[in-house]
Protein backbone atom coordinates (compact mmCIF):
# COMPACT_ATOMS: atom_id res chain seq x y z
CA UNK A 1 0.00 0.00 0.00
CA UNK A 2 1.30 3.51 -1.12
CA UNK A 3 0.40 6.96 0.46
CA UNK A 4 -0.39 8.78 -2.77
CA UNK A 5 -0.28 12.54 -3.57
CA UNK A 6 -2.66 13.58 -6.14
CA UNK A 7 -2.89 17.47 -7.28
CA UNK A 8 -5.43 18.42 -10.49
CA UNK A 9 -5.03 21.61 -11.95
CA UNK A 10 -8.16 23.70 -12.70
CA UNK A 11 -8.36 22.49 -16.63
CA UNK A 12 -8.54 18.93 -15.12
CA UNK A 13 -11.68 20.43 -13.05
CA UNK A 14 -13.23 22.37 -15.54
CA UNK A 15 -16.65 21.35 -14.84
CA UNK A 16 -18.97 19.44 -13.58
CA UNK A 17 -18.42 16.54 -15.73
CA UNK A 18 -14.65 16.89 -14.88
CA UNK A 19 -14.79 16.99 -11.43
CA UNK A 20 -17.10 13.44 -11.84
CA UNK A 21 -14.43 12.28 -14.23
CA UNK A 22 -11.35 12.90 -12.26
CA UNK A 23 -13.66 11.71 -8.83
CA UNK A 24 -13.65 8.33 -10.72
CA UNK A 25 -9.84 7.93 -10.84
CA UNK A 26 -9.31 8.89 -7.09
CA UNK A 27 -11.85 6.49 -6.01
CA UNK A 28 -9.98 3.95 -8.70
CA UNK A 29 -6.58 4.90 -6.97
CA UNK A 30 -8.32 4.36 -3.39
CA UNK A 31 -10.22 1.10 -4.12
CA UNK A 32 -6.66 -0.07 -5.09
CA UNK A 33 -5.75 -0.37 -1.59
CA UNK A 34 -3.60 3.51 -1.65
CA UNK A 35 -4.03 6.09 1.08
CA UNK A 36 -5.15 9.30 -1.19
CA UNK A 37 -4.79 12.77 -0.64
CA UNK A 38 -5.97 14.99 -3.26
CA UNK A 39 -5.03 19.03 -4.15
CA UNK A 40 -7.13 20.74 -5.70
CA UNK A 41 -7.29 24.14 -7.83
CA UNK A 42 -10.02 25.92 -8.63
CA UNK A 43 -12.08 25.62 -11.53
CA UNK A 44 -11.01 26.59 -14.97
CA UNK A 45 -9.68 30.04 -15.28
CA UNK A 46 -11.67 31.34 -11.93
CA UNK A 47 -8.79 32.36 -10.33
CA UNK A 48 -8.22 35.04 -13.50
CA UNK A 49 -11.89 35.65 -13.25
CA UNK A 50 -11.45 36.53 -9.99
CA UNK A 51 -8.72 38.58 -10.37
CA UNK A 52 -10.32 40.43 -13.70
CA UNK A 53 -13.40 40.78 -10.95
CA UNK A 54 -11.36 42.50 -8.32
CA UNK A 55 -9.87 44.80 -10.72
CA UNK A 56 -13.41 46.10 -11.77
CA UNK A 57 -14.07 47.04 -8.03
CA UNK A 58 -10.53 48.57 -7.46
CA UNK A 59 -7.05 49.04 -9.07
CA UNK A 60 -4.96 48.45 -6.08
CA UNK A 61 -6.82 46.22 -3.85
CA UNK A 62 -6.24 45.68 -0.10
CA UNK A 63 -3.66 42.27 -0.53
CA UNK A 64 -5.39 40.83 2.73
CA UNK A 65 -8.76 40.95 0.66
CA UNK A 66 -7.59 39.86 -2.26
CA UNK A 67 -6.24 36.28 -0.56
CA UNK A 68 -9.25 35.87 0.61
CA UNK A 69 -11.40 36.15 -2.51
CA UNK A 70 -8.56 34.31 -4.35
CA UNK A 71 -8.78 31.07 -2.14
CA UNK A 72 -12.62 30.79 -2.69
CA UNK A 73 -12.07 28.95 -6.06
CA UNK A 74 -10.43 26.02 -4.63
CA UNK A 75 -13.06 25.73 -1.61
CA UNK A 76 -15.99 25.48 -4.57
CA UNK A 77 -13.46 22.38 -6.35
CA UNK A 78 -12.85 21.20 -3.48
CA UNK A 79 -16.09 20.67 -1.88
CA UNK A 80 -17.93 19.47 -4.93
CA UNK A 81 -15.21 17.13 -5.59
CA UNK A 82 -15.26 15.26 -2.48
CA UNK A 83 -19.02 15.44 -3.35
CA UNK A 84 -18.37 13.48 -6.59
CA UNK A 85 -16.59 11.27 -4.56
CA UNK A 86 -18.79 10.28 -2.04
CA UNK A 87 -21.41 9.37 -4.70
CA UNK A 88 -19.06 6.82 -6.09
CA UNK A 89 -19.05 5.38 -2.81
CA UNK A 90 -15.70 6.32 -1.45
CA UNK A 91 -15.73 8.89 1.83
CA UNK A 92 -13.81 11.48 1.22
CA UNK A 93 -13.23 15.26 3.08
CA UNK A 94 -12.38 18.42 2.28
CA UNK A 95 -10.49 20.65 3.84
CA UNK A 96 -9.23 24.38 3.29
CA UNK A 97 -5.18 25.25 3.60
CA UNK A 98 -5.52 25.84 7.13
CA UNK A 99 -7.61 22.86 7.81
CA UNK A 100 -4.76 21.00 6.54
CA UNK A 101 -2.26 23.06 8.75
CA UNK A 102 -0.50 24.87 5.79
CA UNK A 103 1.41 27.68 7.61
CA UNK A 104 2.76 30.37 5.55
CA UNK A 105 4.16 33.49 6.91
CA UNK A 106 2.38 36.69 5.90
CA UNK A 107 3.32 38.14 2.89
CA UNK A 108 -0.24 37.99 1.05
CA UNK A 109 0.13 37.29 -2.75
CA UNK A 110 2.99 35.19 -2.67
CA UNK A 111 3.29 33.59 0.90
CA UNK A 112 5.82 30.85 1.77
CA UNK A 113 5.38 27.42 3.26
CA UNK A 114 6.88 27.96 6.80
CA UNK A 115 5.50 24.66 8.41
CA UNK A 116 3.08 21.89 7.05
CA UNK A 117 1.55 20.19 10.29
CA UNK A 118 -1.13 17.94 8.44
CA UNK A 119 -2.83 16.63 11.67
CA UNK A 120 -6.22 16.38 10.44
CA UNK A 121 -4.91 14.75 7.13
CA UNK A 122 -3.25 12.06 8.60
CA UNK A 123 -6.25 11.54 10.71
CA UNK A 124 -8.33 11.38 7.90
CA UNK A 125 -6.43 8.80 5.93
CA UNK A 126 -6.33 6.94 8.93
CA UNK A 127 -10.18 6.41 8.85
CA UNK A 128 -9.81 5.02 5.41
CA UNK A 129 -11.12 8.05 3.61
CA UNK A 130 -9.97 10.17 0.81
CA UNK A 131 -8.39 13.37 1.94
CA UNK A 132 -8.82 16.38 -0.52
CA UNK A 133 -7.18 19.80 0.10
CA UNK A 134 -7.76 23.33 -1.31
CA UNK A 135 -4.58 24.26 -2.93
CA UNK A 136 -2.90 27.24 -3.52
CA UNK A 137 -3.08 29.00 -0.05
CA UNK A 138 -2.80 28.13 3.90
CA UNK A 139 -2.79 30.18 7.32
CA UNK A 140 -0.12 32.47 8.16
CA UNK A 141 1.41 33.06 11.71
CA UNK A 142 -0.84 35.98 12.57
CA UNK A 143 -3.92 33.99 11.18
CA UNK A 144 -4.94 35.47 8.06
CA UNK A 145 -5.43 33.58 5.15
CA UNK A 146 -2.81 33.30 2.58
CA UNK A 147 -2.10 32.53 -1.22
CA UNK A 148 0.97 31.15 -2.07
CA UNK A 149 1.04 32.73 -5.64
CA UNK A 150 0.07 31.97 -8.92
CA UNK A 151 0.66 27.85 -9.76
CA UNK A 152 0.82 27.80 -6.27
CA UNK A 153 -1.32 24.57 -6.22
CA UNK A 154 1.66 22.55 -7.43
CA UNK A 155 3.51 23.48 -4.54
CA UNK A 156 0.85 22.82 -1.99
CA UNK A 157 1.02 19.15 -3.24
CA UNK A 158 4.94 18.79 -3.13
CA UNK A 159 4.59 20.23 0.41
CA UNK A 160 1.99 17.52 1.58
CA UNK A 161 4.05 14.79 0.19
CA UNK A 162 7.27 15.77 1.99
CA UNK A 163 4.58 16.46 5.53
CA UNK A 164 3.19 13.10 4.86
CA UNK A 165 5.97 11.34 3.25
CA UNK A 166 4.41 10.03 0.76
CA UNK A 167 5.35 7.78 -1.79
CA UNK A 168 5.09 10.07 -4.58
CA UNK A 169 3.58 13.36 -6.07
CA UNK A 170 1.54 13.19 -8.73
CA UNK A 171 0.75 16.39 -10.75
CA UNK A 172 -2.04 15.59 -13.26
CA UNK A 173 -2.48 18.27 -15.74
CA UNK A 174 -3.96 18.49 -19.41
CA UNK A 175 -0.78 17.30 -21.47
CA UNK A 176 0.95 14.25 -21.07
CA UNK A 177 3.27 14.97 -18.59
CA UNK A 178 6.97 17.93 -19.45
CA UNK A 179 7.65 17.81 -23.10
CA UNK A 180 10.53 19.91 -25.25
CA UNK A 181 8.37 22.54 -25.54
CA UNK A 182 5.31 23.70 -24.77
CA UNK A 183 3.21 21.42 -26.59
CA UNK A 184 0.44 24.40 -27.82
CA UNK A 185 3.15 26.07 -29.42
CA UNK A 186 5.52 23.34 -30.70
CA UNK A 187 3.08 20.56 -31.82
CA UNK A 188 6.26 17.79 -32.48
CA UNK A 189 7.30 18.68 -28.96
CA UNK A 190 8.52 15.45 -27.54
CA UNK A 191 7.66 13.79 -24.09
CA UNK A 192 10.27 14.16 -21.86
CA UNK A 193 10.76 10.49 -19.59
CA UNK A 194 12.58 11.65 -16.83
CA UNK A 195 13.88 14.91 -16.23
CA UNK A 196 16.30 15.78 -13.02
CA UNK A 197 15.25 18.61 -10.32
CA UNK A 198 18.00 20.90 -11.69
CA UNK A 199 16.36 20.64 -15.06
CA UNK A 200 13.12 21.05 -14.37
CA UNK A 201 13.88 24.23 -11.50
CA UNK A 202 15.52 25.78 -14.46
CA UNK A 203 12.65 25.41 -16.89
CA UNK A 204 10.07 26.43 -14.77
CA UNK A 205 12.34 29.09 -13.99
CA UNK A 206 12.25 30.54 -17.58
CA UNK A 207 8.68 30.15 -17.83
CA UNK A 208 7.57 26.71 -18.19
CA UNK A 209 4.54 26.84 -16.10
CA UNK A 210 3.56 23.17 -16.33
CA UNK A 211 5.36 22.99 -13.31
CA UNK A 212 5.41 25.77 -10.40
CA UNK A 213 9.11 26.96 -9.76
CA UNK A 214 8.50 26.94 -5.88
CA UNK A 215 7.15 23.52 -6.26
CA UNK A 216 9.88 22.24 -8.00
CA UNK A 217 12.48 23.81 -5.24
CA UNK A 218 10.47 21.63 -2.36
CA UNK A 219 10.68 18.91 -4.25
CA UNK A 220 14.28 19.17 -4.60
CA UNK A 221 15.13 20.22 -0.69
CA UNK A 222 12.77 17.21 0.63
CA UNK A 223 13.69 14.88 -1.95
CA UNK A 224 9.87 14.33 -3.21
CA UNK A 225 9.77 12.26 -6.35
CA UNK A 226 7.01 14.41 -8.99
CA UNK A 227 4.83 12.42 -11.71
CA UNK A 228 3.60 14.83 -14.15
CA UNK A 229 1.14 13.43 -16.24
CA UNK A 230 -2.07 13.77 -18.13
CA UNK A 231 -5.68 13.85 -15.63
CA UNK A 232 -7.34 12.74 -19.36
CA UNK A 233 -5.40 10.06 -20.86
CA UNK A 234 -4.12 6.77 -18.93
CA UNK A 235 -0.15 6.99 -19.95
CA UNK A 236 2.64 7.70 -17.86
CA UNK A 237 4.12 11.00 -17.68
CA UNK A 238 6.95 12.49 -16.46
CA UNK A 239 9.42 11.41 -13.30
CA UNK A 240 11.13 14.32 -11.87
CA UNK A 241 13.83 13.19 -9.52
CA UNK A 242 17.19 13.66 -8.29
CA UNK A 243 18.96 12.06 -10.92
CA UNK A 244 18.21 10.83 -14.66
CA UNK A 245 19.08 6.75 -13.64
CA UNK A 246 17.28 6.46 -10.14
CA UNK A 247 13.54 6.33 -11.95
CA UNK A 248 10.81 4.06 -12.50
CA UNK A 249 12.08 0.83 -14.15
CA UNK A 250 13.03 -1.34 -11.40
CA UNK A 251 14.44 -3.62 -13.28
CA UNK A 252 16.21 -2.00 -15.21
CA UNK A 253 20.40 -3.10 -14.87
CA UNK A 254 21.82 0.39 -15.27
CA UNK A 255 23.05 2.62 -12.88
CA UNK A 256 22.98 6.31 -12.29
CA UNK A 257 26.16 6.54 -14.51
CA UNK A 258 24.77 4.50 -17.61
CA UNK A 259 22.45 6.23 -17.57
CA UNK A 260 23.80 9.46 -16.94
CA UNK A 261 26.02 8.74 -20.41
CA UNK A 262 22.47 8.77 -22.31
CA UNK A 263 21.39 12.40 -20.85
CA UNK A 264 20.06 14.86 -23.88
CA UNK A 265 22.52 17.17 -24.28
CA UNK A 266 18.91 20.15 -24.16
CA UNK A 267 16.46 18.81 -22.03
CA UNK A 268 13.68 21.77 -23.36
CA UNK A 269 12.85 25.35 -24.80
CA UNK A 270 11.22 27.29 -22.05
CA UNK A 271 9.12 30.48 -23.04
CA UNK A 272 7.98 33.70 -20.82
CA UNK A 273 5.71 36.35 -21.70
CA UNK A 274 4.81 37.69 -18.19
CA UNK A 275 8.09 40.03 -18.38
CA UNK A 276 8.45 43.60 -18.97
CA UNK A 277 11.62 45.58 -19.48
CA UNK A 278 12.45 49.10 -17.67
CA UNK A 279 15.60 50.66 -18.90
CA UNK A 280 17.09 53.40 -16.84
CA UNK A 281 17.96 55.47 -19.34
CA UNK A 282 21.45 58.03 -18.62
CA UNK A 283 22.79 56.87 -14.98
CA UNK A 284 26.03 58.63 -14.40
CA UNK A 285 28.42 56.13 -14.60
CA UNK A 286 29.83 56.20 -11.16
CA UNK A 287 30.70 53.96 -8.27
CA UNK A 288 27.63 52.23 -6.58
CA UNK A 289 25.09 53.27 -8.79
CA UNK A 290 23.93 49.72 -9.88
CA UNK A 291 24.08 48.87 -6.22
CA UNK A 292 21.81 52.24 -5.51
CA UNK A 293 19.35 50.87 -8.12
CA UNK A 294 18.82 47.61 -7.58
CA UNK A 295 18.62 48.45 -3.20
CA UNK A 296 15.49 50.77 -4.24
CA UNK A 297 13.72 48.06 -6.95
CA UNK A 298 14.09 45.42 -4.24
CA UNK A 299 12.75 48.23 -1.87
CA UNK A 300 9.85 47.86 -4.16
CA UNK A 301 9.18 43.83 -4.23
CA UNK A 302 10.43 43.51 -7.42
CA UNK A 303 11.64 40.25 -8.94
CA UNK A 304 14.37 40.97 -11.13
CA UNK A 305 15.36 38.99 -14.05
CA UNK A 306 17.50 40.17 -16.52
CA UNK A 307 19.95 42.97 -16.15
CA UNK A 308 21.80 44.61 -18.96
CA UNK A 309 24.47 47.56 -18.45
CA UNK A 310 25.39 49.26 -21.41
CA UNK A 311 29.06 50.40 -22.28
CA UNK A 312 28.95 54.38 -21.30
CA UNK A 313 28.86 57.05 -23.97
CA UNK A 314 32.77 58.89 -23.29
CA UNK A 315 31.42 61.76 -23.49
CA UNK A 316 28.68 62.13 -21.25
CA UNK A 317 29.99 59.77 -18.61
CA UNK A 318 26.13 58.14 -18.96
CA UNK A 319 25.03 54.79 -19.51
CA UNK A 320 21.67 53.24 -19.64
CA UNK A 321 21.05 50.40 -17.56
CA UNK A 322 18.11 47.96 -18.96
CA UNK A 323 16.50 44.71 -16.57
CA UNK A 324 13.05 42.59 -16.33
CA UNK A 325 10.64 41.79 -14.75
CA UNK A 326 7.44 40.27 -13.77
CA UNK A 327 4.67 42.77 -15.03
CA UNK A 328 2.52 42.72 -11.80
CA UNK A 329 6.01 44.77 -10.58
CA UNK A 330 6.17 47.23 -12.97
CA UNK A 331 3.62 49.96 -11.57
CA UNK A 332 5.33 49.94 -8.13
CA UNK A 333 8.84 49.73 -9.04
CA UNK A 334 8.79 53.11 -11.33
CA UNK A 335 7.29 54.25 -8.67
CA UNK A 336 9.92 53.99 -6.54
CA UNK A 337 12.87 54.37 -8.85
CA UNK A 338 10.63 57.66 -9.66
CA UNK A 339 10.95 58.45 -6.74
CA UNK A 340 14.44 58.82 -6.06
CA UNK A 341 15.19 60.68 -9.76
CA UNK A 342 17.06 63.64 -8.75
CA UNK A 343 19.57 61.18 -6.23
CA UNK A 344 20.53 59.14 -9.06
CA UNK A 345 20.56 61.55 -11.45
CA UNK A 346 19.34 59.31 -13.96
CA UNK A 347 17.26 60.82 -17.53
CA UNK A 348 14.29 58.91 -17.47
CA UNK A 349 12.68 55.43 -17.64
CA UNK A 350 11.86 53.89 -20.50
CA UNK A 351 8.78 51.08 -19.66
CA UNK A 352 8.96 48.12 -22.66
CA UNK A 353 5.53 45.74 -22.21
CA UNK A 354 5.91 43.77 -25.56
CA UNK A 355 8.72 41.54 -24.63
CA UNK A 356 8.74 37.83 -24.63
CA UNK A 357 11.87 35.57 -23.33
CA UNK A 358 13.00 32.18 -24.57
CA UNK A 359 15.29 30.00 -22.77
CA UNK A 360 17.22 26.81 -24.00
CA UNK A 361 17.57 24.63 -20.89
CA UNK A 362 20.03 21.33 -20.58
CA UNK A 363 22.58 19.64 -18.28
CA UNK A 364 24.35 18.76 -20.80
CA UNK A 365 24.97 22.17 -22.68
CA UNK A 366 28.09 23.11 -20.43
CA UNK A 367 30.20 20.43 -21.99
CA UNK A 368 29.31 21.41 -25.69
CA UNK A 369 30.73 24.15 -27.58
CA UNK A 370 28.77 26.14 -30.14
CA UNK A 371 25.24 25.99 -28.57
CA UNK A 372 24.63 29.70 -28.19
CA UNK A 373 25.94 30.44 -31.72
CA UNK A 374 23.75 27.74 -33.02
CA UNK A 375 20.69 29.47 -31.16
CA UNK A 376 21.18 33.06 -32.65
CA UNK A 377 22.19 31.42 -35.88
CA UNK A 378 18.17 30.10 -35.70
CA UNK A 379 16.79 33.39 -34.63
CA UNK A 380 18.58 35.15 -37.40
CA UNK A 381 17.15 32.51 -40.33
CA UNK A 382 13.89 33.25 -38.84
CA UNK A 383 14.49 37.20 -39.06
CA UNK A 384 14.11 37.71 -35.21
CA UNK A 385 16.07 39.83 -33.58
CA UNK A 386 17.52 39.62 -30.26
CA UNK A 387 17.58 42.61 -27.74
CA UNK A 388 18.85 40.96 -24.88
CA UNK A 389 20.81 37.68 -23.41
CA UNK A 390 21.59 35.89 -20.55
CA UNK A 391 23.12 32.93 -19.61
CA UNK A 392 24.39 30.44 -16.95
CA UNK A 393 25.82 26.76 -16.95
CA UNK A 394 22.60 24.91 -18.06
CA UNK A 395 20.43 27.73 -20.07
CA UNK A 396 20.73 30.30 -22.42
CA UNK A 397 17.79 32.85 -22.44
CA UNK A 398 17.18 35.94 -24.60
CA UNK A 399 14.72 38.70 -25.01
CA UNK A 400 12.15 38.95 -28.66
CA UNK A 401 9.42 41.38 -29.06
CA UNK A 402 6.60 39.32 -27.79
CA UNK A 403 4.89 39.19 -31.11
CA UNK A 404 7.63 36.86 -32.05
CA UNK A 405 7.93 34.63 -29.06
CA UNK A 406 6.03 31.62 -30.41
CA UNK A 407 8.38 31.70 -33.70
CA UNK A 408 11.21 32.18 -32.25
CA UNK A 409 10.56 28.99 -29.76
CA UNK A 410 9.49 26.70 -32.79
CA UNK A 411 12.85 27.96 -34.55
CA UNK A 412 15.09 27.01 -31.71
CA UNK A 413 13.33 23.54 -31.29
CA UNK A 414 13.62 22.80 -34.85
CA UNK A 415 17.65 24.29 -34.99
CA UNK A 416 18.27 21.44 -31.93
CA UNK A 417 16.61 18.69 -33.37
CA UNK A 418 13.99 18.38 -30.89
CA UNK A 419 11.24 18.22 -33.16
CA UNK A 420 9.54 14.81 -32.65
CA UNK A 421 8.90 12.12 -35.21
CA UNK A 422 5.81 10.15 -33.11
CA UNK A 423 3.43 12.86 -34.17
CA UNK A 424 1.93 15.48 -32.61
CA UNK A 425 1.53 16.40 -28.67
CA UNK A 426 -1.95 16.41 -27.46
CA UNK A 427 -3.50 19.40 -25.47
CA UNK A 428 -6.46 17.59 -24.00
CA UNK A 429 -8.32 20.97 -22.36
CA UNK A 430 -7.20 24.19 -21.18
CA UNK A 431 -7.41 27.84 -22.07
CA UNK A 432 -3.37 28.62 -21.79
CA UNK A 433 -4.12 31.52 -19.50
P1 LIG B 1 -2.93 23.11 -14.54
O1 LIG B 1 -4.23 23.83 -14.70
O2 LIG B 1 -3.07 21.64 -14.62
O3 LIG B 1 -2.12 23.56 -13.35
P2 LIG B 1 -1.16 24.68 -16.19
O4 LIG B 1 -1.87 25.45 -17.25
O5 LIG B 1 -0.65 25.38 -15.00
O6 LIG B 1 -2.10 23.45 -15.82
O7 LIG B 1 0.09 23.90 -16.84
C1 LIG B 1 -0.09 23.05 -17.92
C2 LIG B 1 0.26 23.80 -19.20
O8 LIG B 1 1.64 24.12 -19.18
C3 LIG B 1 0.10 23.00 -20.47
O9 LIG B 1 -1.22 23.02 -20.94
C4 LIG B 1 1.06 23.70 -21.42
O10 LIG B 1 0.40 24.62 -22.26
C5 LIG B 1 2.00 24.48 -20.49
N1 LIG B 1 3.42 24.18 -20.71
C6 LIG B 1 4.41 25.11 -20.82
N2 LIG B 1 5.58 24.53 -21.02
C7 LIG B 1 5.38 23.20 -21.03
C8 LIG B 1 6.23 22.07 -21.20
N3 LIG B 1 7.54 22.21 -21.38
N4 LIG B 1 5.68 20.85 -21.16
C9 LIG B 1 4.34 20.69 -20.96
N5 LIG B 1 3.49 21.72 -20.80
C10 LIG B 1 3.99 22.97 -20.84
N1 LIG C 1 -5.80 28.54 -8.85
C1 LIG C 1 -4.46 29.05 -8.68
C2 LIG C 1 -3.97 29.67 -9.98
O1 LIG C 1 -4.69 29.71 -10.95
C3 LIG C 1 -3.50 28.01 -8.20
C4 LIG C 1 -3.22 26.89 -9.16
O2 LIG C 1 -4.01 26.63 -10.05
O3 LIG C 1 -2.18 26.24 -8.99
O4 LIG C 1 -2.87 30.15 -10.02
MG1 LIG D 1 -0.51 24.96 -12.90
Amino acid sequence: MALVVQKYGGSSVSDARSIKRVAKRIAEAKRAGNDVVVVVSAMGDTTDELLELADEISPKPPQREMDILLTAGERISMSLLAMAIDKLGVKAKSFTGQQAGLLTDAVHGKARIVDVVPHRIRQTLSKGQVAIVAGFQGVSTSNDVTTLGRGGSDTTAVALAAGLDADVCEIYTDVDGIFSADPRIVPGARKIDKVTYEEMLELAASGAKVLALRAVEYARRYDVPVHVRSSFSGKTGTLVTGTHGDLIDPNASTGDQEEAMEDPIISGVAHDSSEAKITVVGVPDTLGQAARIFEVVAGAGANIDMIVQNVSVAATGRTDISFTLPHGDVRSTVAALNAVKSELKFDELQIDDEIGKVSLVGAGMKSHPGISARLFGALRDAGINIEMISTSEIRISVVTRADSLDDAVRAIHTAFGLDSSEGEAVVYAGTGR
